[in-house]
């Protein structure tokens, strides 16, 4: 049978970084919350194939699917506002697209034709979309474009949502328009014109916006919006402010409160019985506004300047805090500096998150070692666990430890690349990659964080703890509290005689959801909060 979906496409204007990924994401929790499904795509209009070879500073994070896809961080944020697990497919960009297209013309499915932007390109972006809508089977598809209307990346990708309202319906196909409302101190007031703007740019590629949502710093008043709505040719009632939140957790009751759902529902006819019941996601939100009592995690990272690098932790982190009723507060510790000793010891805990490259491994294994030498609970995420690793070597003797990806000739490289990456040439999308199940050993901080002795968890990384230095380490008091089910890869590491020092080859932020907090980051947590200075 032909699944019948409705979609909302959600574009962007006036300026970037506004929001439109988490308005989005809060657009389908109140769906959710009728009780309807919902799935998400995000469209990125640039050519790379996917976000995993794009540097952390240039886009945030990398986040991995369930199956192995290295993409955009907003599925980060519909998975955890939606709770589900979101395809690889869900992250559409113009690499992807072109691509296709180019080898369905080399296998000559277009004999014939000249292969052009419309129709083919615009053909290959609605079949992804109805693709992932069927799929799915979801009731509702949110599409967002990413970038900004009038980049010319995003040209095609507009004019096949324009020709897939027509296809499907107006009565199945909304646009709502995300933009930025400025507030001019020295004038003392907001200005609707950038709104103007970038609407009439929308319009000229023929969408006609249904519903405008306005970022603003501040609420705005109903003058305002009404002056909008007759400007931009929106229903006035369509018209919505979303302004500046302390959480982003708080949006979708921000959304709600301005009857964003109750819109939706009716212009695009959706089968609900009754309204929205936020009641189990404000009772979230409360939970993540416990003020008091206050954990404090370093998180030493390269990237730290760009928080957005670190996202998923950043949650995940939030998450365990709403779970225990406690405040997290994250100091943010550059690893390319010397770590200073002072620094560390007014924290609780330490976590050391994933990366690559040699630039701030010293700095990574300085606070290993003053985690060890002062019994503070560390919490080591891939790269974050090999620099356990490396460090705990170097202290136990194993003068001059690393990693060959960082010194291919050390004496002793107690983490090396796998096997199978060795054969690999090309970087983008060969690592380690998705979701893999990892056997618990009983008796270890593991078991008892997760309860159970089979877990799955996603992975990215091409190094591995090297099993020629598996019995050595073992000997020396390394605990290996994890491994694939055929016990041939190491997953986590631990030791004895340390309040929580757990290190995993995985990286279980991706799985955290704010319903979910992640098991490890709240064992973590409660062992940071015990120790509590
Ligand atoms: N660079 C390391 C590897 O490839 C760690 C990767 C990571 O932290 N995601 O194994």
């Amino acid at each position: 049978m032909v699944h019948l979906a409705k979609y909302i496409v959600v574009t962007g204007g006036v300026v970037s970084s506004i929001g439109k990924g988490i308005t989005a994401a809060s657009i389908g929790r109140i769906l959710r919350s009728y009780g309807l499904s919902v799935t998400a795509i995000k469209i990125d209009p640039y050519l790379n194939w996917d976000s995993g070879t794009l540097n952390p500073y240039q886009h945030g994070e990398v986040f991995v699917t369930d199956d192995g896809m290295e993409t955009d961080l907003d599925l980060g944020h519909y998975e955890r506002f939606l709770d589900s697990d979101l395809p690889g497919e869900a992250n559409i960009t113009t690499g992807k697209v072109y691509m296709s297209v180019i080898e369905k013309e080399r296998s000559g499915e277009y004999l014939g034709s000249c292969v052009q932007i419309i129709p083919h390109i615009t053909d290959e972006i609605k079949s992804m979309i109805r693709r992932i809508a069927d799929r799915s089977r979801a009731d509702v598809v949110l599409v967002e474009v990413g970038g900004t209307v009038g980049d010319i990346e995003g040209q095609p990708f507009l004019e096949a949502l324009r020709q897939l309202r027509n296809e499907e319906g107006h009565e199945n196909v909304m646009f709502v328009h995300v933009t930025y409302v400025p507030y001019l101190r020295a004038a003392g007031e907001f200005k609707t014109k950038p709104t103007q703007h970038s609407t009439k740019e929308l319009r000229s590629t023929g969408i006609n916006p249904d519903m405008i949502i306005c970022r603003s710093e501040m609420p705005i008043d109903s003058s305002l919006k009404k002056k909008i709505a007759h400007f931009c040719d929106v229903e006035e009632e369509a018209v919505v402010n979303a302004p500046d939140a302390s959480s982003i957790y708080e949006v979708p009751l921000v959304l709600d409160s301005e009857n964003v759902g109750e819109y939706i529902v009716r212009r695009i006819e959706l089968d609900v019985d009754g309204g929205a019941d936020l009641s189990e996601w404000a009772g979230i939100v409360e939970s993540l506004m416990v003020e008091e009592p206050v954990v404090t995690v370093g998180i030493v990272g390269k990237y730290v300047e760009l928080e957005d690098s670190y996202i998923s932790i950043r949650e995940a982190l939030k998450h365990a805090a709403a779970h225990l009723r406690v405040r997290v507060d994250i100091e943010w510790i550059s690893a390319d500096d010397a770590v200073n000793e002072e620094d560390l010891s007014r924290l609780d805990s330490i976590l050391i998150p994933g990366g690559f490259g040699e630039r701030g491994i010293a700095g990574k294994l300085e606070a290993v070692r003053f985690a060890l030498e002062n019994r503070v609970p560390v919490f080591g995420i891939c790269l974050g666990m090999q620099c356990m690793v490396i460090e705990f070597a170097r202290m136990k003797g194993m003068e001059g430890a690393n990693s060959t990806e960082f010194d291919p000739e050390t004496p002793y490289p107690v983490i090396d690349m796998m096997e199978e990456q060795k054969r690999i040439k090309n970087m983008g999308g060969t690592m380690r990659l998705g979701s893999y199940q990892c056997r618990i050993m009983k008796g270890t901080l593991a078991h008892e964080a997760y309860g159970t002795e089979l877990v799955s968890e996603r992975h990215r990384h091409r190094f591995e703890l090297n099993n020629e230095f598996r019995g050595e380490l073992e000997e020396k008091g390394l605990i290996i509290s994890g491994t694939s089910p055929d016990n041939f890869l190491v997953e986590m590491v631990e030791i004895e005689d340390h309040p929580w020092f757990l290190g995993c080859q995985f990286h279980p932020e991706f799985r955290s959801r704010p319903n979910r907090a992640h098991p490890l980051f709240v064992s973590f947590l409660r062992a940071a909060l015990e120790g509590s200075r």
